[in-house]
């Protein structure tokens, strides 16, 4: 709030020197002939207004209008839903300013002006708020604009689009639940029968239609809403200023914003502008642009138009548009004109632009201009390609790659062997790369129960809507039947890194029947269906995926996936990255596989090895239960003999696959009671094995059995409690050193005590490691070089730091147990809340998944502050889930750690965040 204040305070300033103080504030910022603001004033103008005055300001072709400032929105849900005093005056002389560039006026019975109104939040939100076009007509000014055009059709069809546009968004005229069609479009399509007895396209219909159509939308609002349709144009205005503001308040867009962080405090602002119309005929129309393809990255004019249509028939996706190059051939000077101002986007902006235009009997027109939403792949393409032509440095390169994004360029597109084996039903345009094979559903709902029952979904409409936002965000990938590629579905698609195919045109969607129909195939919901995003193609069944070429390159060591684009391009980003970042990545890993392949994603170590990941597999879980049921200490010595010779060849193969990278091992964490056998039949079972009575194993299960585990006898307690479990692990680190140093590895051992709050928890650890260290020593004859050190993920730990750090070579913080502990939120049973606490938006996000800052993150800081106060070269790392994070890992960058480790497979999203918060530091 204080930084949106001060930015509207500064434009207050500059401007009312320019515009005469205007009492109460500037609320009005005009682009045209006059252009009031630039493109940095976003959080005053909201992006569109911002860049609208831009294009200006560079001489583009923009009609001209002005912004209300989203301090006006603040001030409506701040006043009761009611306007500064100043802002009406400030609106009339916007309005005359308009007036005077287009030389018509507002409600005039010859020449009348018509507005669009449309929202603009600092940040684009597609399709999340609401646009009212051809603003100011009634019955008399539609007939003046037929007279004044000698178009009458034209001037019906800007009325009944207008009716329909401001009857759904500023009246409310909306499907009701259970609904799948819009009223109006519901009247258009029974007109369409009654008269023509199938569904023509729009164009067709004739200037009588129209004027029916208008007669109905008006009959249909009056049933709705109980009164006439609002005839006054000032009326209209207001009504729709407040719809704009309203939708910042609506479902979709609070869904929106939840999903992107984006604040409720920014508001949005409001536009108001001359109209062009795109639909006065066949040298007309309406397109979106992109100055490169978004979808794949390729430095090509991409986008599509309509002739003769309005900017939303574009991206409703109701006619199927064309692909801009085909402009070429209906409008070449207007094809000419716009290839020019993709050249100019590029050149100032220096970024993709997304645009949309207007062609008014052949002319030219801006509407709209921002940094283009792209996949991750484009991303890439981009950020080496514009660094190549010069137009941005490296350290922008790196910046351009949306981290939470990236980690879409590892995952799996179709397995080439199984593709060709599939049946290919349907293309449609490839609108987000990918492959994603679900179950079919027809609607959000639907989509989001199957999603949360664990079934991959396939979310299939005839197209999308903001009201499909749910299912779009639960559902594998996306498919429509109409709608191009800057239909909502691809947009929200592209944004989301949700594989998308839309406009497969061969698709029969029956929304009541819940079927889709193909070459004489009927898919019923729940039945599966795969797309390729990358192709457009769309498949029957379940199709196998096949990894990245990125994957195959590093992983696999794939030759062919080595020569690629894009694992070249990947491979400069990431020695980019190694070039501006401070902090390190290590991996979680508890493998030798593991480990290498964070290795090959360019991980520098291990940052945590759970140990008690290597007693599960195969009959080393017996040992362990031999051991956990052993009633002497002769008998639990004797069972962790036999888990030495395991552990020991575990931390060899680790260590040689790291090959003198460090590796954290932690001792054992987990309560005891996890490894033994819970339900009878496998107590049975094991007690067969040990040739023992099941009695024995019960009432072992029943004297560990805890009410609270993860706050009982787990982490260093166990170690403490049975120090020969400790004991047993060093020894098994120190011997696997010695082996593998023996080989000619250097071996980097760290060695890390879980679950500390007390420095004496960590002495008494010490000790055993330490005496393990020294006669394994002894015994090989050899000299090992390691570390001990501690985690911190209790609160106590994190306070008494500098204590514990006179004992702890290194901290790692386990930020899951951290979390749970600080907020007293069990990490396993949030699920059942935290949702709801994400709605009433007490959590702005998940604090398992992304860092509590303003709490947990007090904790971090204090131990680093602490624990470097003692041991100035204390090494500190974050081993919990947060490691893979961005938005933490910008925090963890702030505080000052000295490396994040993460799963294998998020090491490049990892790196990627680490370089992006070193350069933004
Ligand atoms: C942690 O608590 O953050 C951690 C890494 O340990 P674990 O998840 O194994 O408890
Ligand atoms: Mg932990």
């Amino acid at each position: 709030m204080a930084r949106k204040k001060a930015a509207g305070g500064q434009a207050k300033r500059k401007t009312s020197k320019a515009n005469g103080a205007a009492k109460g504030g500037k609320y009005v910022y005009l682009f045209g002939s006059r252009t009031d603001g630039n493109g940095s004033m976003k959080p005053l103008l909201g992006g569109k207004g911002a860049n609208l005055a831009e294009m200006c300001r560079i001489g583009l072709p923009v009609p001209p209008g002005f912004t209300i400032t989203t301090e006006v929105c603040t001030y409506y849900y701040e006043h009761k839903r009611t306007y500064p005093p100043a802002l009406r005056p400030q609106m009339e002389a916007g309005l005359a300013a308009i007036e005077r560039q287009t030389r018509k006026k507002f409600g005039d019975l010859n020449n009348p002006l018509l507005v669009s109104v449309r929202s603009g939040a600092r940040d684009s939100m597609p399709g999340m708020m609401d646009t009212i076009l051809n603003l100011g007509l009634n019955d008399q000014t539609v007939e003046a604009l037929g007279r004044k055009t000698s178009n009458p059709r034209f001037a019906w069809d800007c009325y009944r689009r207008f009716i329909q546009m401001y009857g759904d968004v500023v009246l409310g005229v909306q499907k009701r639940a259970g609904e799948d069609h819009e009223p109006f479009e519901t009247v258009i399509d029974g007109l369409k029968h009654e008269r023509y007895h199938q569904a023509i396209e729009d164009t067709k219909l004739t200037v009588d239609d129209l004027k029916e159509l208008v007669t109905r939308f008006k009959a249909l609002v009056k049933e709705r809403v109980g009164r006439e349709f609002p005839t006054s144009p000032w009326d209209q205005l207001m009504g729709a200023v407040g719809a704009v503001f309203g939708s910042w308040m609506n479902d979709r867009a609070i869904v929106y914003r939840r999903k992107y962080n984006i604040p409720t405090e920014w508001g949005t602002a409001v536009n108001v502008q001359a109209m062009v119309y795109g639909n006065t005929g066949e040298k007309s129309g309406s397109g979106v642009a992109f100055t490169r393809n978004p979808a794949n990255g390729v430095k090509e004019f991409y986008g599509e138009f309509l002739i003769n249509a309005q900017g939303e028939d574009v991206v409703a996706g109701v006619r199927t548009p064309e692909p801009v190059s085909e402009l070429k051939n209906h409008l070449p000077k207007a094809y000419q004109e716009l290839e020019r101002i993709r050249q100019t986007l590029e050149k100032h902006f220096r970024d993709v632009q997304d645009f949309e235009f207007t062609i008014e009997d052949g002319v030219v027109y801006m509407l709209q201009t921002r940094n283009g939403k792209r996949t991750a792949m484009a991303a890439l393409k981009f950020s080496v390609d514009m660094f190549k032509e010069k137009l941005i440095d490296w350290k922008t390169a790196v910046m351009r790659n949306p981290a939470d994004q990236f980690e879409q360029l590892l995952a799996p597109v179709f397995d080439t062997a199984e593709v060709a084996k599939a049946q290919a039903i349907a293309t449609g345009l490839p609108a987000g790369p990918g492959a994603a094979s679900g179950q079919i559903y027809l609607n959000a709902d639907r989509a989001v129960a199957a999603s949360e029952k664990g079934q991959p979904v396939l979310l299939v409409r005839l197209e999308t809507s903001p009201e499909d936002l749910r299912g779009m965000i639960a559902a594998e990938g996306i498919l429509t039947a109409r709608g191009g590629v800057s239909s909502h579905a691809a947009l929200v698609a592209r944004q989301m890194g949700k594989v998308c195919v839309c406009g497969a045109s061969a698709l029969e969607v029956d929304y009541q029947a819940r079927t889709v129909s193909v070459e004489g195939q009927t898919f019923k919901e729940g039945d599966w269906m795969s797309i390729d995003g990358t192709s457009g193609k769309v498949f029957a069944g379940r199709v196998k995926t096949a990894p990245s070429e990125i994957v195959a390159g590093l992983i696999h060591d794939d030759a062919s996936a080595k020569k690629t684009e894009k694992f070249k391009n990947f491979q400069q980003l990431m020695k980019w990255c190694d070039q501006a970042t401070r902090m390190g990545v290590r991996t979680n890993a508890d493998t030798p596989e593991q480990a290498s392949n964070a290795i090959a994603f360019g991980a520098t170590g291990i940052g945590l090895t759970r140990t008690e990941h290597m007693f599960f597999e195969g009959d080393r879980i017996d040992a362990m239960r031999e051991m956990i049921l052993a009633e002497t200490l002769e008998e639990r010595k004797a069972a962790l003999a036999k888990l030495l010779p395991y552990q020991r060849e575990d931390f060899a193969g680790i260590f040689r696959a790291l090959d003198g990278y460090p590796a954290t091992i932690r001792f054992l964490d987990p309560p005891l009671h996890e490894f033994l056998p819970q339900t009878e039949e496998q107590q049975r079972d094991l007690a067969k094995k040990l040739g023992v009575p099941v009695s024995v194993i019960q009432s072992r299960v029943a004297q560990l059995h805890e009410f609270n585990p993860m706050l009982g006898f787990r982490g260093c307690r166990l170690g403490i409690g049975y120090p020969e479990i400790s004991a047993m692990q060093a020894r098994a680190v120190f011997e696997a050193a010695a082996i593998v140093q023996k080989e000619g590895i250097k071996v980097r051992p760290e060695i890390m005590i879980p679950l500390v709050g007390f420095k004496k928890e960590l002495d008494l650890q010490l000790e055993v490691v330490h005496q393990a260290a020294r006669e394994v020593q002894q015994e090989q004859r050899v000299k090992l070089t390691y570390s001990v050190g501690t985690m911190i993920e209790i609160p106590r730990g994190a306070l008494m730091a500098d204590e514990i750090a006179q004992s702890a070579e290194f901290f790692s913080f386990g930020t899951n147990d951290l979390t749970q502990t600080a907020l007293g939120m069990s990490r396993d049973d949030s699920g059942s809340f935290l949702p709801q606490y994400a709605e009433l938006e007490i959590v702005k996000k998940n604090p398992f998944a992304t860092i509590d800052i303003a709490g947990v993150g007090q904790l971090v800081d204090i131990a680093v502050k602490r624990g470097r106060t003692t041991r100035k070269d204390l090494k500190l790392g974050i081993c919990g889930e947060h490691g893979g994070d961005p938005d933490s890992i910008r925090f963890f960058e702030q505080v000052g750690l000295d490396y994040v480790s993460c799963s294998p497979f998020r090491v490049p999203v990892a790196r990627l965040a680490a370089a992006q918060a070193a350069l933004v530091k």
